[in-house]
């Protein structure tokens, strides 16, 4: 980790900790499973660069992202990495197919013919992947119709079909859906002339899904976001071999502290009326950071390994927590936002739980201000 910057309000990143996550992934898949890495969303706010190219050295297979800005920072890190795009793609961004190497998802009539035409132009095959809609409702061509998609795909001149797909609605709260979802995708596959299963990628698990994958099937590959980063997408056991590290923590620190009478307020709104006369410590990180507003009140963090009540309302720049039963702290003290100190973890399923949100959006809330240190 770098220790150039003065850090107010920063994440530390553990790529040592992707790494072994990703290998304990693939270790409780069976030997012939291929990994494709969901890096979207500046790798779920870890830092795309960075993580992506930890990922390839651990052995990823594909990359998943979710725009064209996406894909140019990773083709410019990796000249002949695989590329898939999960968003559509808007029609003046189509030559970028070509012109980046991507493979496109295909969920249309529309999108089969726009992508072929950017074959001939390019003068060579345009790499696809067929999305089937199973339940999810949102992209992939409705699964009853799917043999016609990929009829279209087989007859055109300039396309190259490489995977096959679908996303699950509920993998972690409805099983019996997720196994239909399943039983949809397989028949539709089937009702698709001359596809070579063994030959593409056929792929629907992301993390959650993992955990219900058939022992025998045709799916060949899994996509996965958040396991790899170490965070189970439900609690309790996942894969019970998967035990995967936290990649990110999230720090500040003390800026102030001073004491305030019993009665005082805290905060915008004066949502908190302190109770007892108060040791109260003011943290340099707020909203602005990435703290949601919706911790105010909530959330701990953690001083020298003990837990802090957030007091009030979290403010854009600064958000204050109680300190009156903790030891001794001064300004400049280190506080655990998400993370581990001492002997205590705030994880970030707890703090996404107070923020009344999923981890997927903690994650990406983390804003541009906080410098990420990687080790
Ligand atoms: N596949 C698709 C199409 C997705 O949109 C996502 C994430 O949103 C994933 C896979 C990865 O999901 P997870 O982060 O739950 O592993």
């Amino acid at each position: 980790i770098s220790t150039a910057l003065p850090r107010r309000c920063w994440a530390e990143i553990d790529l040592a900790a992707l790494e072994r996550n990703l290998h304990l992934i693939r270790a409780a898949l069976p030997a012939h499973m291929r990994y494709v890495a969901v890096v979207k969303a500046d790798a779920y706010g870890h830092g795309l660069p960075h993580i992506a190219a930890r990922l390839m050295h651990a052995g990823a297979d594909l990359f998943a992202v979710a725009n064209i800005s996406e894909a140019a920072i990773l083709r410019e890190l990796g000249p002949g990495w695989p590329i898939l795009l999960l968003s559509p793609l808007l029609p003046n961004e189509d030559r970028y197919l070509a012109e980046y190497d991507l493979a496109a998802t295909v969920s249309t009539e529309e999108e089969v013919d726009r992508f072929n035409r950017v074959g001939l132009d390019a003068q060579r095959p345009i790499s696809v992947h067929l999305k089937i809609d199973t339940g999810m409702g949102r992209l992939g061509v409705w699964h009853e119709h799917a043999a016609a998609l990929h009829a279209r795909i087989s007859a055109a001149s300039h396309l190259r079909l490489d995977g096959v797909f679908t996303h699950f609605a509920s993998p972690d709260e409805d099983a019996a859906f997720t196994t239909e979802q399943r039983r949809r995708f397989l028949a539709a596959l089937e009702r698709c002339r001359g596809l070579r299963l063994s030959e593409i990628f056929v792929h629907a698990d992301n993390s959650a899904g993992i955990e219900s994958l058939p022992d025998a099937s045709p799916f060949n590959a899994v996509r996965i976001g958040l396991l790899q980063f170490g965070v189970l997408p439900r609690p309790g056991a996942l894969l019970p071999q998967v035990r995967a590290e936290p990649v990110f923590s999230f720090h500040t620190r003390v800026g102030l502290t001073k004491t305030l009478p019993r009665g005082s307020t805290v905060s915008y709104g004066r949502t908190r009326t302190l109770e007892r006369d108060s040791r109260i410590a003011i943290l340099c990180a707020g909203y602005g950071d990435g703290i949601s507003r919706a911790v105010s009140n909530r959330a701990s963090v953690l001083i020298h390994g003990q837990r802090c009540p957030v007091l009030g309302r979290v403010t854009m720049d600064q958000t204050i927590v109680d300190i009156t039963d903790a030891p001794p702290i001064a300004s400049g003290d280190e506080a655990v936002i998400i993370g581990r100190q001492g002997h205590d973890e705030v994880s970030l399923v707890e703090f996404s739980h107070w923020a009344d949100t999923i981890p997927w959006e903690t994650l990406c809330s983390i804003t541009k201000r906080v410098p990420r240190f990687y080790r």
